[in-house]
């Protein structure tokens, strides 16, 4: 019989790759959503799949799966700034109240759990690049602090339900992760470089551009997650590319990709914005045998493609 695994956050971006991930591997899937910030255009190519399920629900009330689980991916959370500072009550809730109902649910089925924490719970690190033994530098009360705070409880919740209830918990600090199926306003700089090239408006770059980022391709990210979810190791693991660039760097690479002649313009650096962020992935490397495969220039290459082929309609939807 088909190993079974809720997915919450599934219509999101990271939760709907990592539906067809598991689909593939002949996983049942139960994906969970609000469609607080994500769209059920992510997996509806999925509908009609038997494996497959979707329920929509909000993971801060009660969370209830009829039936046998094996695993769960605690996925639901608004991910980019722009979407946690909107709500950021629901990404309290869904960090806390969402991670306790799915720990609950894990307890209850006997399921292993793996959370989706982030690289955001280093903070503006003062330590780079940042390894898994770093506690960070947050701001507890800033705008961010509902983000970096509520995956920080999640950790702590999850070590302790770990240690106290012996529950199979993973933790993935996943660093920014890009690729089709992001949401082009949702504000993260991927998508608002390349929706910004497309319209042939400036590229804004918030402060001088020196603060740096390291970039993802979401096929290397699930392919870490898959591993560290089957893997026996419960403490947290740093899934990212190190390959890391400023963001002044970056905006011009996407110049040059999209090939248009648009400027760069400055505008203010949002508060708390990290400075730095380079995972160390060593861990990884060593626990899951994993490292990132795919470069940047490949990865954004098929990224472009994907917000090209974006009707004019699209293009113009604007979220702020
Ligand atoms: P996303 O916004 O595309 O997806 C999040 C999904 O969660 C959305 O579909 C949303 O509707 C859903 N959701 C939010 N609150 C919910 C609730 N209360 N109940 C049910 N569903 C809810 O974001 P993403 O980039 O796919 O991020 C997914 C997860 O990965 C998040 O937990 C995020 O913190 C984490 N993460 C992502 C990145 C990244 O670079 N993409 C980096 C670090 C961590
Ligand atoms: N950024 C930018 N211009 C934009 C959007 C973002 O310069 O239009 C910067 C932002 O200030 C940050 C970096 O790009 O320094 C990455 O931002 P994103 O929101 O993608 O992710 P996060 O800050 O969460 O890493």
């Amino acid at each position: 019989m088909a190993k079974k695994i809720l997915i919450t956050g599934a219509a999101g971006f990271l939760g709907s790759h990592l539906c067809d991930r598991f689909i593939a591997e002949g996983f049942h899937v139960i994906a969970m959503d609000n469609l607080i910030t994500g769209d059920l255009k992510n997996i509806e190519h999925l509908t009609g799949n038997k494996n497959f399920e979707f329920h929509h629900h909000d993971v801060t009330k009660f969370v209830h799966v009829p039936g046998k689980l094996d695993y769960i991916l605690h996925f639901a959370s608004p991910a980019s700034p722009i979407d946690y500072l909107k709500i950021p009550i629901q990404t309290l809730k869904v960090g806390s109240l969402g991670t306790l109902h799915c720990l609950g649910l894990a307890k209850e089925k006997n399921a292993r759990i793996l959370i989706a924490s982030t690289s955001e719970v280093y903070g503006d690190p003062l330590v780079h690049p940042q390894d898994e033994e770093y506690y960070g530098n947050v701001n507890t009360i800033g705008p961010r602090g509902v983000y970096d705070e509520a995956k920080r409880f999640q950790e702590s919740i999850t070590m302790a339900y770990h240690r106290f209830h012996h529950l199979e918990t993973r933790i993935a600090r996943i660093f920014n992760t890009y690729g089709p199926r992001m949401r082009l306003n949702d504000g993260r700089v991927i998508p608002a470089f390349i929706g910004q090239a497309l319209r042939g408006e400036d590229l804004t770059v918030f402060g001088d551009g020196s603060q740096t980022r390291s970039f993802c391709y979401v096929d290397d990210q699930v392919e870490g997650i898959y591993r560290l979810l089957l893997s026996d190791f419960s403490d947290p693991v740093n899934i990212g590319n190190p390959e890391e660039i400023s963001i002044l760097d970056f905006a011009k690479e996407i110049i040059r990709l999209t090939g248009t002649d648009q400027k760069i313009v400055f505008q203010e650096l949002p508060k708390d914005d990290p400075m730095q962020r380079q995972p160390d992935i060593t861990r990884a490397r060593k626990v899951l045998g994993w490292e990132p495969k795919v470069s940047r220039e490949e990865g954004m290459k098929i990224t472009y493609d994907y917000f090209r082929g974006m009707s004019p309609e699209e293009l113009d939807k604007r979220e702020h």
